[in-house]
């Protein structure tokens, strides 16, 4: 994949080449933005780039022909470390960075990015899913990211910087990644075919993509689809903590199989989907002027027709809804370290009821 083909972050590609330029690459740096918009392919791209073995005119331009560039993209360049969470695991284990209990040190990420680079001239390593990187993880990583190895370039890869550990985030530069527009999404979906089921139009999966191709990829499930509509309208009635919403949102993480990973994982995006519902709100009662190409117009109706002529005090609905915002945000917290789902969504949903309507008890 070319530079051009990765969409919509042009701002960190011209931070790192003046970086490059300069001399002044950090050895430490924490990507953050919305899952599924490019963050991952951008890390692997400047992985490549200088492991490049080519001398090009630009440090920037990798040949994509020699050994070096090809290994990057087969995941077998000796000098590219990668390390993700597991399919079935809640977080990233301590061995991938200190390998296990009879090679303590001697293996995982902190051993390898300390050796001097086979091939490359430099080690470089990426910690996808940072967001799943408990303390004792992050605590292992300390001494690699306090006294780097020469010549060594680590990248952790998460959603957002609240998400990170502070001891992480104090020793990082930050990127941030916007999400894509629509078109983006489209355009993406339109040229590889990633969907396999088209039960749902590309064009209606990129406007509920909320610019992340992951979230249109699991929206193109048309079960996923419904429920995120189901969700909206509930939400919208301001009285979503009855129990059989409850039930339908258990119902539907319980679908993705029987990991609880994996149902974890759905609750989170149901928070997501709640969150974006929220976020919609405050653009309609506060009437701001919004790039089309970012909003979902299927979301925009509902908003407009629930609360577009709301006689109700702004500043107050204002404050009541950001408070939905934090409480979808303790939800995901409380998800990622609970295996008590059913207790948290009741809880989850009566609590924004309550908050969304600005009271304290149940809807007459
Ligand atoms: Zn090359």
């Amino acid at each position: 994949m070319a530079w051009n083909e990765i969409l919509n972050h042009e701002s960190a590609f011209e931070r790192f080449q003046r970086s490059i330029d300069r001399n002044r690459l950090a050895s430490t740096y924490l990507f953050v933005g919305p899952a599924g918009i490019g963050k991952r392919t951008f890390a692997l791209k400047l992985a490549q780039s200088l492991l490049c073995e080519s001398n090009n005119d630009s440090p920037l331009m990798p040949c994509n022909q020699c050994p070096g560039c090809q290994q990057v993209v087969a995941a077998t360049h000796p000098d590219l470390i990668l390390v993700s969470r597991p399919a079935k695991k809640s977080i990233i284990p301590l061995e991938a960075f200190i390998g296990d209990k009879e090679h303590r040190r001697q293996e995982g990420l902190c051993h390898a990015i300390g050796l001097k680079p086979f091939r490359g001239g430099r080690k470089i390593a990426i910690i996808d899913d940072a967001d799943y990187l408990n303390q004792e993880g992050a605590n292992s990583l300390l001494k690699t990211l306090e006294e780097p190895p020469p010549m060594s370039l680590l990248i952790l890869i998460g959603t957002s910087e609240q998400r990170q550990l502070s001891t992480i985030v104090s020793r990082s530069q930050i990127v941030r990644f916007d999400p894509l527009s629509q078109s983006q999404v489209l355009e993406i979906l339109n040229s590889k075919s990633i969907i396999e089921n088209e039960d749902i139009p590309l064009s209606e999966l990129a406007n509920a993509s909320a610019g992340s191709l992951s979230t249109a990829v699991l929206l193109s499930d048309s079960d996923c689809f419904e429920f995120r509509r189901r969700l909206f309208q509930q939400l919208a009635t301001k009285d979503p903590g009855q129990n059989e919403f409850a039930k339908a949102i258990i119902d539907f993480a319980e679908s993705a199989g029987k990991e609880n990973s994996l149902r974890r994982d759905r609750l989170i995006l149901a928070a997501d989907f709640a969150i974006t519902f929220y976020r919609q709100w405050i653009l309609t009662i506060t009437q701001a002027q919004v790039d089309p190409d970012r909003v979902d117009p299927y979301l925009v109706n509902i908003t407009q027709e629930a609360f577009g002529d709301s006689a109700e005090d702004i500043n107050q609905t204002l404050d009541q809804v950001a408070r939905c915002i934090e409480r979808c945000s303790d939800m995901q917290r409380q998800v990622r370290s609970n295996a008590g789902f059913a207790n948290i969504v009741e809880t989850w949903v009566r609590e924004l009821g309550w908050i969304s309507r600005g009271t304290t008890t149940p809807a007459v």
